[in-house]
């Protein structure tokens, strides 16, 4: 539509950054004391490391001052006073609109309750990702969720505050989703993860439809669940001739961040939550492009103190404005702290890897394993899958494979070759340990 305003925030999605940085002043410095006073957990942790509120005058003082919070805080506060919130809510018990469960993926699920103040945060974060992807006033959105997304209610009220209406399904009701898209016609669909991803493409391989036909009306699907890879993005770009968006964020806070039409990087909403790259385990800072964790703290969440909490996920940032226009960092996730090895100092994730196999047809079913038999290794070593049919070539193609690696990552390459049944006997596909532990020698 010709002249029509790219941006649904066009003052905060474009904000210049030295503007950016003074309003996260602000707001950290007025959120400093409100989470000291109200969160527990927060006040116990900031009391054992002599910091109280009166220290923290500036942006710098918050960085070098303030200590973390992690997951395993919040586990030994809820089983030391049974409080079921492990000290992190901040707000009166009848303030609470919905009670949401983390995933639990590394462990028994925290619970995390949200207001009606909350809710509106979440959803001007969801209506600026929307009106990215292209929803405007009048369409549809098709809504794919499961219920234990903290800013479920979000999810719909910011497609309401945009003037378009929602079509709700569950991830995995591949029928009913199929169904939905046939006869409701969505303009943007929400929450392809890979499983319903490969679950629409078989089941419109076995009824026989078209999956150009059927994607025609959908502008965009927003993708989430495991990082897209380059296979994934050509089975929606490709084979559904459609655009895809790839979504993440971090499951405590419930904090996502989205490509724009660049597809390069996802954008975060600096405003409202405010990111730190820090060496893992660490509160060192690292420059912009660097691996690091991610620290973040929720500073218009008047529900739970997430402040400076390590997400335990590692990537790294860039802070230039985008081609879009936008301001905001641009995020690159690239695995769980758990999930790194390190090879000569240099940190490596597993989907680095998966990206350079799907090159290879032989070995884009992503079976494989990275062997840490050290804790800072010379060489990258790898077990890697084969199909009965691709023995006689390997030989060759361990030569391509290693240089592709080595040429990507900088590093010697070893590819150990295993049959993929020998793999595939320690979980489906997409959950065979990335990491294979070898005792040192
Ligand atoms: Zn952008």
């Amino acid at each position: 539509m010709a002249g029509e305003q790219p941006y649904w925030n066009p003052e905060m999605e474009t904000l210049p950054r030295p503007q950016l940085r003074q309003l996260q002043e602000a707001r950290l410095l007025a959120h400093v004391p409100y989470v000291y006073q109200h969160s527990a957990l927060v006040r116990d942790v900031w009391d054992a490391a002599g910091v109280h509120p009166s220290h923290i005058r500036s942006l710098d003082d918050f960085t070098a001052k303030v200590p973390t919070i992690d997951k395993d805080m919040v586990r030994v506060f809820r089983e030391r006073t049974g409080d079921a919130f492990g000290g992190m809510h901040c707000r009166p018990a009848d303030e609470i609109c919905d009670i949401h469960s983390s995933s639990g993926t590394t462990g028994a699920p925290t619970f995390l309750p949200i207001n009606r103040r909350d809710i509106d945060v979440f959803a001007e974060s969801f209506a600026r990702h929307y009106w990215c992807a292209g929803l405007r006033p009048g369409h549809t959105l098709s809504l794919s969720l499961g219920l234990y997304l903290r800013p479920l209610q979000a999810l719909y009220t910011a497609a309401h505050r945009i003037g378009a209406h929602v079509a709700l399904t569950d991830w995995l009701d591949i029928p009913r989703l199929l169904h939905t898209f046939r006869y409701i016609q969505p303009d943007i669909h929400i929450f392809l993860t890979p499983p319903q991803a490969f679950g629409l493409r078989d089941e419109m391989a076995s009824e026989g439809m078209d999956p150009k036909v059927l994607f025609d009306p959908v502008k965009a699907f927003i993708w989430a669940g495991d990082a897209i890879t380059p296979k994934t993005r050509r089975l929606v770009t490709e084979e559904w001739a459609s655009v895809v968006h790839d979504m993440s964020g971090t499951a405590d806070l419930s904090y996502v961040m989205m490509e724009c039409q660049a597809h390069d990087g996802l954008h975060a909403h600096d405003d409202l939550w405010f990111l730190e790259v820090v060496e893992p385990g660490t509160t060192t800072p690292v420059a912009p492009g660097e691996r690091g964790e991610f620290l973040y703290t929720a500073m218009m969440d008047s529900s739970l103190g997430f402040v400076r909490w390590r997400s335990e996920d590692v990537g790294y940032i860039a802070t230039e404005p985008c081609i879009c226009g936008r301001t905001s960092t641009r995020l690159y996730f690239l695995g769980r702290v758990g999930y790194r090895v390190t090879v000569r100092d240099q940190m490596i994730f597993p989907v680095e890897i998966q990206h350079v196999l799907e090159l290879f047809p032989e070995f884009d079913h992503g079976i494989f394993q990275i062997i840490r038999d050290a804790g800072n290794m010379d060489t990258l070593k790898l077990r890697l899958g084969f199909r009965p049919q691709d023995e006689p070539a390997l030989e060759t193609l361990r030569t391509q494979l290693e240089q592709h690696l080595g040429d990507k990552l900088g590093l010697p390459i070893a590819i150990h070759f295993v049959p993929t049944e020998d793999l595939l006997v320690l979980g489906p596909p997409h959950k065979i340990p990335r990491i294979h532990e070898v005792a040192a020698a």
